[in-house]
């Protein structure tokens, strides 16, 4: 069957795959294929407006004292252009940084960023200012980055896709059956997904033969246990036995349960058998290093290599790209990876730099918590031995069981164990 590209009917469906592929082939690596330029920064009277040569993937502001300033990063674009300042702004600086270019605004009295805005083809941002006082200016300061995402239609023109691919597409698979939840029924659900599965072995031990797939279900089934008998939380796991399920199907079971926390187990490959210790991934649209970047490539490979309909994905993925509820989602979850690997610190080898950030499909639920527990290198002798026994099974099982009841505990503290509460 050769379905071109006409925006109609069914090759609607293509087109979805098409934008897919394209985004497996740049995004996913962390080198996004449509890295713009800046064109031009003018600021006039009370706004910032930075238009690019081609879309940029995502943009953050923050504000830094002693002198006050604004600094923009924009993801996935380089620095250049003319740029004009005026209002507020005194000077304007642009410099490379972590693959994206940094924007930064000399103020002349203090001013704060209350909204950024893309314009529809992704290619103009506006951020609006604020003359404020110092002491509202040192109070925003010492608060987050605002982070500012595109409208996603733009990345789908069809003078990207000057290709035409060919491919069978099977049907949307059935909806698996929910998974046994084990445990009291008032208290928050954490559910487990075992990595890989079924014709999808995960990575292979170069020496021992060790299958990721197993050692994942065999941590998953050691944390269920040591979750239960803590008796703070309800556990269900993605699966319980050796079969396959796809990316979506993991956080989808997740979301029907309503879950609180979902926490995927995967063990790590590396072509040097030096590379150990543990890490924990957690979403982000922007790789936070290569080696991440070549993570999330091999761990979302599981359904291309099933065939699936990645259609259905793909709308996922749209829609929660411009829904910006989640970065609620993603902080806490950024919280729970920071506290899971200082809990794991004592108890299993695990990296300096624990803590990294991926565009791994597994988490891309918007409204639930999600990590991905990367538990040790299968390619590594000695982690690969430490995780087929039973004893670094339990430590891996130890180290969830004291971060997921410190999490909740410290949710419930603040008045909410719900996760599209703001509060930790
Ligand atoms: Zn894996």
């Amino acid at each position: 069957m050769d379905l071109g590209w006409t925006p109609y009917g069914p090759a609607r469906h293509i087109a979805r795959v098409l934008f897919l592929l394209a985004l497996l082939s740049g995004w996913l690596t962390g080198v996004p294929s449509w890295a713009g330029i800046v064109q031009d920064v003018r600021v006039q009277d009370d706004r910032i407006v930075v238009r690019f040569d081609t879309p940029v993937t995502q943009a953050s502001s923050f504000l830094l004292a002693g002198p006050q300033r604004i600094a923009l990063d924009l993801s996935g674009a380089a620095p250049g252009g003319k740029v004009q300042a005026g209002g507020a702004v005194t000077a304007i600086r642009q410099g490379a940084q972590d693959g994206g270019a940094r924007v930064v605004f000399d103020l002349a009295r203090p001013a704060i960023v209350t909204e950024g805005r893309f314009g529809p083809d992704g290619r103009t941002l506006t951020l609006q200012l604020r003359t404020v006082d110092d002491a509202r200016f040192a109070r925003a300061a010492a608060e987050k980055r605002m982070s500012f995402l595109p409208p996603l239609t733009y990345l789908q023109p069809a003078d990207r896709l000057a290709y035409k691919v060919s491919m069978p597409i099977p049907r949307r698979a059935s909806r698996v059956p929910l998974p046994q939840v084990y445990g009291d029924a008032s208290r928050p659900l954490v559910v487990i997904d075992a990595g890989h599965g079924g014709h999808d072995p995960g990575a292979i031990g170069a020496e021992s033969g060790l299958r990721e797939k197993d050692l994942t279900l065999q941590a998953a089934l050691a944390i269920k246990d040591a979750l239960l008998a803590s008796g703070r939380v309800r556990v269900a796991l993605t699966r319980e036995d050796d079969r396959f399920l796809v990316l979506q199907e993991r956080y989808g079971l997740a979301r029907r349960l309503k879950a609180d926390l979902f926490i995927s187990v995967h063990c790590d490959s590396a072509g040097n058998p030096e590379a150990t210790g543990a890490t924990v991934y957690t979403l982000s649209e922007v790789a936070s290093d290569k080696e991440a970047a070549r993570l999330a490539a091999r761990e979302n490979k599981a359904d291309i290599i099933a065939g699936i309909d990645l259609g259905t994905q793909n709308a996922d993925i749209s829609s929660i790209l411009i829904d910006l509820t989640q970065r609620e989602t993603m902080n806490i979850s950024a919280n729970f990876a920071r506290l899971l690997g200082r809990e794991a610190q004592p108890l299993i080898p695990i990296k300096a730099n624990y803590h990294r950030m991926a565009s791994l499909m597994v988490l891309k639920a918007p409204d639930m918590p999600s990590v991905l527990f990367e538990t040790g290198y299968i390619s590594n002798a000695g982690d690969a031995a430490f995780l087929a026994s039973r004893e670094g099974r339990e430590k891996v099982a130890e180290s969830v069981r004291k971060a997921v009841e410190i999490h909740f505990a410290t949710r419930m503290a603040a008045g909410s164990k719900r996760p599209d509460s703001p509060a930790l």
